[in-house]
């Protein structure tokens, strides 16, 4: 077996393979308290009232904790839920899905940043074409920069 090695772009992941780790009490430090609820205690803020629920700004969504890119505001939609929906992450590489059985017994699949396993929200099969799924985030997940 060969060492692990932390930073290695030589793997077939590319930046995948560059993973932030950091504390709890790390987190608590560079996050907003409403932040690190939803990121790293996996809340959800109430519908309709984040920062981009209704946004048409063009530009790229990237992670509110360690700004990798996540969203283009391309494959953003109006779904009527309350939070910023997509139908397609920029790069599957960059999000984490996962089964969710938290509510109730109900199946969810949640959506986590690949590269510092904050939560995003979760994903739903009831999107629009093309890809059918509804990527259904948190605005204080993200970070919006316009283009
Ligand atoms: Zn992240």
């Amino acid at each position: 077996m060969k060492p692990r090695i932390q930073v290695c772009n030589q793997t077939r992941w590319g930046e995948m393979a560059d993973i932030i780790t950091k504390t709890e009490e790390e987190w608590r430090r560079t996050l907003t308290p409403e932040q690190y609820h939803v990121l790293r205690d996996k809340g959800t803020e109430r519908p309709f009232t984040g920062e981009y629920a209704n946004t048409n700004t063009p530009g790229v969504y990237r992670c509110a904790a360690c700004e990798q890119e996540l969203f283009l505001s391309d494959t953003k939609f109006e779904s009527g839920c309350g939070w910023p929906s997509f139908y397609a992450p920029t790069s599957q590489d960059n999000v984490e899905e996962s089964e969710d059985l938290s509510l109730g017994g109900m199946r969810r699949v949640e959506v986590t940043c690949s590269r510092c396993g904050s939560h995003l929200g979760h994903v739903f099969p009831d999107g629009p074409r093309p890809t059918g799924m509804r990527y259904c985030i948190n605005s204080v997940s993200l970070k919006l920069e316009p283009k």
